[in-house]
């Protein structure tokens, strides 16, 4: 795995204990110019918005680390309308050795918990052999044990990045197949 580290500015100090899982996005866009935006700082955006992940992941399996794993990076700040497998994570069904922030039944934001990873990627598309390796190295060298991983469709119903179809839950599932392997 080749691997770039770039610091984005967009992070705030974590800590990895509080990390239970990673969330893998698709960057509708390449990835040399998903690098740049999620480096850019919000007020150089016009209009401001608030973006950044720790990983970027490009389909020929390049990687680069925008921020150290214990930080913070703003990838899915918002919950809406978890899946049934995301819902099992986000409630406190004692299944499972964490689970995700939730706070008067309203889930909180889990960027606090969650590790970013931004793969290239456009509507429709499948992640590469080459992604899928390099994500899935990724996931194996975290300090964070028996990692959840959810793709961000899952977390909220209106992010496109994969998708609920079985075509979009067929990247997250590989990734976990070759995790366990
Ligand atoms: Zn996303």
């Amino acid at each position: 795995m080749i691997k770039t580290i770039q610091q984005t500015p967009n992070y705030e100090l974590g800590n990895i204990l509080d990390k239970i899982g990673f969330i893998i996005h698709g960057t509708q866009g390449k990835y040399k110019g998903a690098i740049n935006w999620l480096c850019t700082p919000p007020n150089k955006r016009n209009p401001v918005s608030y973006s950044s992940a720790h990983y970027v992941v490009s389909k020929k399996g390049e990687v680069t680390q925008l921020a150290e794993e214990k930080d913070i990076t703003w990838h899915a700040g918002i919950v809406r309308n978890p899946t049934y497998r995301a819902r099992l994570y986000l409630n406190r069904t004692g299944l499972i050795p964490k689970p995700l922030p939730i706070n008067d039944k309203n889930y909180i934001n889990p960027n606090k918990n969650f590790v970013g990873i931004e793969c290239e990627w456009f509507t429709g598309e499948i992640l590469t052999e080459e992604q899928i390796q390099a994500v899935t190295q990724i996931i194996k060298s975290s300090l964070i044990k028996n990692p959840i991983i959810l793709s961000h469709s899952e977390v909220a119903d209106y992010k496109v990045d994969f998708g609920r179809d079985a075509k979009g839950m067929w990247n997250i599932q590989e990734i976990i197949r070759r995790v366990n392997k």
